[in-house]
């Protein structure tokens, strides 16, 4: 699998050292069809920042197409069972009550003004709990997703405004500016991050701002069997690979949290601007 192997980091790849090693799938892991594929892979840590990026060369390209609503939900009437389950959790184990808080708080303090209806872009809105929870608060939500039944589900089950086209090709079909991009536990999943956080500058307003959420290196502490190294991960990013990789896409890094959230995630938070504004 060819990755990225910097996110800016001055080693240029040249100080990766092998880290965790994984023969078959670690406990709770989704069950993906590999075909004849044997499931051998594993992560190397960069000594100098921290990250850590999957190694391996396993075909995982269907994976979100074809087999993840059914692996993941059991199908359309699992992802309605398990949204509806998660926007009743109480606060206190919400992840995304927490997210929802802090989100709004620091566009408050940015000068959003939610009674006037600001535009959120949620990538990879999955679900759909986050830009459905913004939308109650005011926020006019889209939804951006690949997977045609998880669009159905954002459509039909949450209300939302969906669409199904690449990140890459948003600006070009003049989607108007967006106040906010939000990338919650997305960029983790795709082999060039940089390029997609990039991409995505072109979409927001003047004083827009971007939020991010990628797991955190430090639950590598609880050995190898942690979600956060989950085969969908490509990469597990530390505070400094976070803070570089936003550098490099042309963002100011306003504010960052390391969080551990109700559901035990190992969670990085980060709020950026584009580098002009
Ligand atoms: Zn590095």
């Amino acid at each position: 699998m060819n990755i990225d192997p910097t996110l800016g980091c001055p080693c240029n790849g040249r100080f990766l050292v092998p880290a965790f090693t994984y023969d078959c799938p670690p406990a709770g892991e989704t069950t993906f069809d590999l075909k004849s594929q044997v499931y051998r892979r594993r992560y190397d840590r960069c000594t100098m920042c921290g990250h850590w990026f999957a190694r391996h060369d396993l075909d995982l390209s269907g994976l979100y197409e074809r087999d993840y609503v059914e692996a993941t939900y059991g199908g359309l009437a699992g992802m309605r069972q398990k949204f509806e389950a998660i926007m009743a959790l109480p606060s206190e184990k919400s992840d995304n009550r927490g997210r929802v808080e802090r989100v709004r708080a620091f566009a408050g303090d940015r000068g959003v003004d939610e009674s006037k209806g600001p535009r959120l872009l949620d990538v990879g809105a999955g679900l759909g709990v986050f830009p459905a929870a913004m939308q109650t608060k005011g926020w006019h939500a889209t939804a951006l997703e690949p997977d045609a039944r998880t669009l159905a589900h954002l459509r039909t089950v949450v209300g939302l405004e969906t669409l199904n086209l690449p990140l890459l090709q948003l600006e070009a079909a003049g989607i108007a500016p967006f106040d906010l991009i939000t990338f919650n536990k997305v960029l983790e999943h795709v082999a060039y991050p940089v390029e997609l956080l990039m991409a995505a500058k072109a979409l927001l307003l003047q004083d827009g701002l971007m939020y991010v959420e990628v797991p955190d290196v430090a639950a590598a502490a609880e050995g190898p069997g942690r979600e956060e190294f989950f085969i969908e991960h490509l990469h597990v990013f530390s505070p400094v690979s976070l803070a570089m990789m936003s550098a490099t896409a042309g963002y100011r890094l306003i504010r960052m949290e390391r969080l551990r959230e109700p559901s035990g995630k190992f969670t990085l938070s980060a709020f950026l601007v584009a580098c002009s504004s």
